[in-house]
């Protein structure tokens, strides 16, 4: 029997990132790895780190996951660029981005 350990590869493919976690505030509790429906994340093997973003291309932008973290400032959404909000000074033509 093998005695290596299962490893998760997050997918390199795709840059994306659904969600940018702050590690001094995400404390790990892994309560958005459970309401992800998707399973976007993982728990990260080592306690209290942040979760491992294993399928960002999956990620629906639901906003479940940043919703019911109970850390405020623990993850920021990381929105594609053609979801974002922007607006536009009509009077400088100054472009105002989310
Ligand atoms: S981001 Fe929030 S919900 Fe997710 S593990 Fe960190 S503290 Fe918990
Ligand atoms: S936004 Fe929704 S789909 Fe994306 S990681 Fe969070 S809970 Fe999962």
């Amino acid at each position: 029997m093998s005695q290596q350990k299962p490893t998760a590869l997050p997918n390199i493919i795709t840059p994306s990132s659904p969600v940018i976690f702050n590690p001094d505030i995400c404390n790990g509790c892994n309560h958005c790895v459970e309401v992800c429906q998707i399973d976007v994340y993982i728990p990260n093997p080592e306690k209290g780190k942040p979760p491992i973003i294993l399928h960002p291309d999956e990620c629906w932008y639901c906003g479940c996951c940043a919703n019911d973290c109970p850390r405020p400032g623990a993850m920021k959404f990381n929105w594609p660029l053609q979801s974002r909000g922007y607006w536009k000074n009509k009077a400088t033509g100054e472009i105002h981005q989310i």
